[in-house]
């Protein structure tokens, strides 16, 4: 089959085009046609919008702004805005695509999205980024839309520039649309369960593939990297489950006790020292933060960045098992190493997408007019995440691949079945 190749990205390590890769590498096992594949290698659409706000020293300034829809083949798209200074059109089209697969993967009814908006919003004033949101969300408002495309947060915003989105295209239609946008505020309608649905989701998942592994969860010892939403909730769920968690870490450094660390105490200690670890006593910070990746551990967490275990690192690598609570924390290089070794790896689009699987819920209360409880969340969730590890494991045997690879099968299968039914032109 001669597919076209996916597009070139300059970095060979680069998390985007590492997502290609593995793109590229299901597509063929799953024995894709080439027309099928170009059509979802393709985003649907692409927008890019000029900003002119004016700034509180009474300049204008002149902001770009992007949303790119990869598909809207299984419903609307779903995807973050991102607010960050080298927001680029090839780099949000990967998000958009990674968006995609994360949904199909979790079995949601949603395509994948993604936005973006070149700025810096530390060096800007409240009211400054307030303009901004108001301005991008009116020059998207023939863009998003509850049944269209749901943006959320992503780097460098949050629940209050949500809000914001939420009331300009509010107030443009001249009603309340709280479905439009998903991580807002509770009081707006944001979801209960929410900020701890992608460490749930990590800790559901870890534990199917320690099923499968014949791991005991009251025997077994676990490295989590990165302490901020995902790796604490991830640490202190994993925790009340039996795992002893004998490293985290953030950006202060890696801390290391072999009886264990208390993740409250930790959580807690955090909380009162600015959001970091560091003086942290109730273990013992290693020399080399990295070093906390190549512990012999049951089970390994990277939750903090991108790109983290590569062809540098992978072969000392002890784990028996990788639960990538990170987007894009191994390379596709280091596939392969880790395969040799035996190491099994609940991929990205899966292991992560309880936080997407939360917000769906938070867009089906909108809709509904209802509030769940917490217990609800948490319970839908977990079958929803248990459920699609199950499926993902059952491809990984089917096409005899690794689970990182059973996922884009299972996503793009899904994606590509549903195109065909519904017919192009
Ligand atoms: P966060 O900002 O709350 O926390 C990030 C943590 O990583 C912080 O503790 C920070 O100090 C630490 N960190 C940064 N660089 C590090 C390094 N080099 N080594 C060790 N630690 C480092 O972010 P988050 O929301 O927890 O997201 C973490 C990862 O999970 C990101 O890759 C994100 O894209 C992904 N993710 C998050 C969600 C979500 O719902 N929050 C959903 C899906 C995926």
């Amino acid at each position: 089959m001669a597919y076209i190749e996916p597009a070139p990205i300059k970095d060979k390590e680069n998390p985007l085009e590492s997502m290609m890769e593995r793109f590229h590498i299901a597509a063929e096992k799953l024995g894709l046609s080439e027309e099928i594949y170009n059509v979802l290698k393709n985003p649907a659409k692409q927008v890019i919008v000029s900003l002119p706000i004016t700034m509180d020293n009474g300049k204008i300034k002149v902001f770009e702004g992007i949303r790119v829809i990869h598909s809207n083949i299984l419903g609307p798209a779903k995807g973050g805005i991102r607010f960050a200074p080298d927001v680029h059109l090839d780099e949000v089209r990967a998000l958009a695509a990674w968006m995609t697969w994360k949904c199909a993967v979790v079995d949601i009814p949603y395509g994948g999205g993604k936005g973006g908006v070149r700025c810096n919003p530390r060096e800007m004033s409240a009211g400054e980024i307030e303009r901004l949101v108001r301005a991008y969300t009116l020059a998207m408002i023939d863009v998003f839309g509850p049944d269209k495309d749901i943006p959320a947060p992503d780097m460098g915003t949050g629940p209050r520039e949500m809000a914001w989105l939420m009331d300009e295209y509010s107030k443009a239609h001249g009603m309340t649309v709280n479905a439009v946008v998903t991580g807002k505020p509770l009081v707006l309608g944001g979801s209960l369960g929410r900020t701890e649905a992608t460490g749930r989701g990590v800790m559901v998942t870890a534990l199917a593939a320690m099923q499968k592994l014949k791991i005991n969860p009251f025997q077994a010892t676990c490295a989590v990297q990165g302490f901020g939403n995902v790796g604490s909730w991830a640490s202190l769920l994993l925790e009340e489950r039996g795992l002893k968690i004998v490293a985290i870490s953030d950006i202060s450094g890696a801390y290391y006790n072999a009886d264990g660390i208390n993740i409250q105490e930790a959580i807690a200690y955090r909380d009162s020292n600015k959001g970091t670890l560091e003086n942290f006593k109730g273990a013992e910070k290693l020399a080399d933060a990295m070093d906390l990746l190549e512990l012999e551990v049951d089970v390994l967490v990277p939750a903090a960045v991108e790109d983290v275990i590569t062809i540098a690192n992978a072969d000392r690598i002890k784990a028996k098992l990788i639960v990538e609570g990170a987007n894009g924390p191994t390379s596709a290089k280091a596939d392969a190493i880790l395969n040799d070794k035996g190491i099994m790896a609940v991929p990205d689009i899966l292991a992560n997408a309880g936080g997407v699987t939360v917000s769906y819920f938070e867009w089906v209360q909108n809709r509904l007019g209802y509030k769940w409880t917490a217990e609800r969340v948490n319970r839908r969730s977990d079958r929803i995440m248990k459920d699609a590890f199950d499926h993902v494991y059952e491809a990984s045997i089917k096409y005899q691949v690794p689970l990182r690879i059973a996922a884009y099968i299972v996503a793009i299968d899904k994606v590509a079945k549903t195109y065909t039914y519904r017919g192009g032109f």
